[in-house]
């Protein structure tokens, strides 16, 4: 038996078995540890365009055809309809009181629906983890690459040209060697452990914890009371809104649901802590119909629902990790930091750093660079998680006022639709970064933002003349990256996906509406 490869990657989730595959295509042995089997319960399912147009990037570069179905709800369903996901169209709020029944506001203040395609053939998705994983393993299987599940990982040693993996596979212990370890087995996964690297905090972020599982009969809101108006309104809403990432947010946290074709759904309650501890999260499913008590339009959606999986704690959802880069090693963005599922950043991230190593495995191990090039690896990583934890803390801040709330949330749709528009056109040099941190002129509008809000948090809250000035800045911060109609307050919280949007912000992405056009076409 073969113990001796390029690279081990430890964790066989899609993050660790599309390195594999990509290391394989650029001619690389490889090896992927996995401590458990497939198919398996796995939680972050919802996709995003900039994470399907990620995957569709990788799948192009390095040769991997059968993946790019999968990029797509029409072409994932024509090719691989045994592979279980959901439709995304976009992503649905609407916020709540405690103990009051949801009653919509004609001014639609509270209610957020951000469209993120114009129709369901070239849509998002919902990964079914389960399916999906496993299909990514047998993949990567088929590319040539080692695979070992059911593996215990026992310690590893790393010296200037390669480490040394203790692992015990069916009571036999097998050591590995490997030039390079990729660690793709989560938060605080093996590195972290085996090499007790040091934990940070994001900076202002609150302790949060997660309470979740997979259900079926989970009701559609339009089949709901709380619901009833999308149906009775003469303007049809912009996509189907259970098609979606459907978020339920209230003072402290949300409830979301991922709705898949197989009949059943993904949701669960991220909270603050103190919110967690008051509901007693920690006791399972009895938290959660505690938090469902409070919540009685999100009740009615459950009323008919059974978990089918043991409801899953987290009692410390948030993660950072100091150190992601080693002597021979490196941490995915996965493994290296989690924020928090609000935004769905954790695949764009993941995706994102999986195409910076594959860059760093392309120069090669041993390029004089490797170090340098490690560094940024690093840094990048870090820095994008800091800026969607700093997002991510300012919308948990506000979360008991829903108007600032989704102006604050405008900051990430306009970011990802710039960049994703950007990155269609073959023009990246246009987007700075993940949500556009790096632009010299969106980054410090976005922290400048986000900072009056969390400085303001602990000490009340913002008064009103701060919130209304504040508000107002966020829609003067996004306008000249708007290609997606948000800053037209006309349309009261309800964003579909324009052609005409597009046309009108030719100007801002500095191409003509013929290539508009032909982006449109394609
Ligand atoms: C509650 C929650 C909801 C989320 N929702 C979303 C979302 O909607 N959208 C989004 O983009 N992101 C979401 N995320 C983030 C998302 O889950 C991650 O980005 C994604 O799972 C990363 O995939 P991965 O393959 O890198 O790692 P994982 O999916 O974490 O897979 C890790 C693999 O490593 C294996 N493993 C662990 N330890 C070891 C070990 N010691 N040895 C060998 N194998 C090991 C595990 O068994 C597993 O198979 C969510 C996260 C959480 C916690």
């Amino acid at each position: 038996m073969k113990t001796d490869f390029d690279i081990a990657v430890v964790g066989s989730g899609f993050g660790g078995s599309l390195t594999a595959m990509i290391a394989r295509r650029l001619g690389r042995s490889v090896i992927l540890l996995e401590r458990g089997r497939h198919p398996r319960f796995a939680i972050g399912e919802s996709s995003t365009p900039l994470a399907n147009l990620l995957l569709e990037e990788l799948a192009r570069r390095y040769d991997l055809p059968r993946l790019l179905p999968l990029a797509k709800w029409g072409s994932w369903q024509k090719t691989y309809p045994q592979i279980a996901c959901g439709l995304k169209r976009g992503f649905t709020f609407y916020h709540h009181q405690f103990g009051q029944s949801f009653r919509s506001d004609s001014e639609r203040r509270d209610q957020l629906l951000v469209a993120a395609s114009p129709r369901d053939e070239i849509a998002d998705t919902h990964w079914y983890r389960a399916d999906f994983d496993h299909f990514l393993v047998r993949e990567a299987q088929a590319l040539g690459v080692e695979y070992f599940d059911q593996t215990k990982l026992e310690a590893v040693a790393f010296d200037s040209q390669s480490a040394q993996l203790e692992t015990e596979r069916g009571g036999e212990r097998v050591p590995i060697r490997a030039r390079f370890v990729v660690d793709a087995s989560g938060p605080r996964g093996f590195l972290h452990r085996a090499l007790r690297l040091p934990e940070t905090l994001f900076e202002n972020f609150p302790p949060t914890q997660a309470l979740y599982s997979h259900f079926t009969g989970v009701r559609r809101w339009t089949d709901t009371a709380g619901g009833s108006l999308m149906r009775t309104v003469a303007e049809p809403p912009p996509y189907p809104v259970d098609d979606a990432a459907v978020h339920h947010v209230f003072a402290g946290g949300w409830v979301w649901i991922l709705r898949f074709n197989s009949g059943n759904a993904s949701a669960g309650v991220a909270a603050t802590a103190g919110l967690a501890n008051a509901l007693q999260f920690a006791e399972g499913e009895t938290g959660w119909n505690r938090l469902l008590e409070r919540l009685p339009s999100v009740r009615e959606l459950f009323r008919d629902a059974t978990s089918q999986w043991p409801f899953v704690h987290a009692p410390r959802l948030s993660f950072r990790s100091a150190t992601v880069v080693g002597q021979r090693w490196a941490l995915l963005p996965s493994a290296a930091g989690f924020v928090d599922p609000l935004l769905s950043t954790g695949f764009p991230l993941t995706l994102q750093g999986i195409s910076r190593l594959a860059g760093i495995f392309e120069a090669g191990l041993d390029s004089p660079r490797l170090e340098e090039r490690m560094n940024e690896y690093a840094r990048q990583t870090l820095q994008e998680l800091d800026v969607a934890a700093k997002l991510v803390a300012t919308l948990y801040a506000s979360m008991s006022d829903f108007p600032l709330f989704t102006a604050l949330s405008l900051l990430y749709f306009a970011a990802a639709s710039f960049t994703e528009t950007a990155l269609r056109l073959c023009r990246p040099e246009l987007a700075g970064g993940f949500l556009l941190n790096d632009h010299p002129v969106f980054g410090p509008r976005l922290h400048s933002c986000c900072d009056r809000v969390l400085q303001a948090f602990p000490h009340g809250g913002l008064t009103a003349t701060a919130r209304a000035s504040l508000i107002d800045d966020v829609y003067r911060a996004i306008e000249p990256f708007d290609v997606a109609g948000l800053c037209d307050r006309s349309r009261r919280n309800w964003y579909p996906v324009a052609a005409r949007d597009l046309l009108n912000a030719c100007g801002k992405l500095s191409v003509s509406q013929t290539e508009i056009n032909q982006l449109l076409a394609r």
